[in-house]
């Protein structure tokens, strides 16, 4: 394990079954004085009106998945722990059965990191904990380019739940409407507008179909053209990825990402001006007995730590 927290009851000597688990054994702290990155935890499952709840306990075992993570990236070659600042802020103390407390205490206490100048990665969590993250950010940066990875819109309308993140965000202006992407897109939907109805929204759609037929790389390449070098917002829904890899997850889609996909997607966000992650919908007791969810998430996470890296180095 790659550490630079040297606590001994969570620290660099220790195995990655031992201890207590830390985001990569990062320092458990709110002390955001000289810190790049706050990972957040938000378990927050009360706008799981659809299906499958069990998203509050996500961060946890996200965390723990965290510990199998070495700390260089390959493929992008930074160890992004050796180049940010980072804590483990621990979780936000949301209020389960309140959803519209809960959204005011997300926005405060995002606000208070953002504010601090500290890059926020928030672990779900349902998707509604997306709509008081991107108000939290838009107030800092005004409104913000999205690529959202999910296999649902998310732009439902109707009383505010995990599929209505993205219509409260569009309605309350905290999207730049000419930047805002959607990849994974799939599934039975609700009747044949639904698409449009997003796309109406500002919304440009990849569809499983698309990325697959025109492979990957294209489609990182088309993100980039419509995000250019605008302040940028990740939003990952891990029912993106098909649930043969991620079925820890309260609305499953089959005929999705692989988790190789999926990775290969997050890398290509290299060069992307992003301000803020999120990463929702893992619910361990859906999981495998393996947690294949939970560690994919974990890695993805990595993914965003190394891009934050990367452009802390000027990349
Ligand atoms: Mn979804
Ligand atoms: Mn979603």
């Amino acid at each position: 394990m790659h550490i630079k927290n040297d606590n001994p009851a969570y620290g660099a000597e220790l195995e990655a079954f031992a201890g207590i688990p830390t985001f990569m054994r990062q320092p458990a702290s709110r002390n955001l004085k000289g810190m790049d990155v706050a990972v957040v935890g938000i378990p927050f499952d009360g706008g799981a009106a659809s299906y499958r709840s069990g998203t509050r306990m996500g961060p946890r075992k996200i965390r723990e998945s965290s510990l199998i993570i070495w700390g260089y990236n390959r493929l992008l070659d930074v160890a992004p722990l050796d180049v940010l600042e980072l804590v483990d802020y621990g979780d936000i103390a949301i209020e389960p059965p309140n959803i519209e407390t809960t959204m005011g205490l997300i926005v405060r206490d995002a606000q208070t990191i953002i504010n601090a100048g500290v890059r926020m990665i928030a672990l779900g969590g349902d998707h509604s904990i997306s709509y008081p993250l991107l108000k939290a950010h838009a107030a800092r940066y005004g409104p913000l380019a999205v690529v959202h990875f999910d296999s649902h819109c998310d732009t439902e309308g109707g009383y505010r739940n995990h599929g209505t993140p993205f219509a409260d965000a569009f309605e309350s202006g905290l999207i730049d409407t000419g930047a805002y992407v959607k990849a994974g897109i799939r599934g039975p939907i609700f009747h044949s507008e639904e698409l449009s109805i997003a796309e109406g929204q500002g919304a440009r759609i990849f569809t499983i179909e698309r990325c697959l037929e025109d492979g990957i790389p294209a489609v990182i390449e088309q993100i980039h053209d419509i995000i250019g070098d605008k302040q940028t917002y990740v939003s990952l829904d891990i029912d993106v990825v098909d649930p043969a890899y991620a079925p820890g997850t309260g609305t499953p889609e089959v005929g999705g990402f692989t988790s190789y996909q999926i990775l290969q997607l997050v890398r290509g966000l290299k060069g992307l001006n992003t301000v803020g992650f999120d990463l929702v919908e893992v619910s361990p007791p859906y999981d495998s007995p393996g947690e294949i969810t939970s560690i994919l998430a974990a890695n993805l996470v990595f993914e965003f730590l190394s891009l934050l890296a990367l452009k802390k180095l000027g990349g």
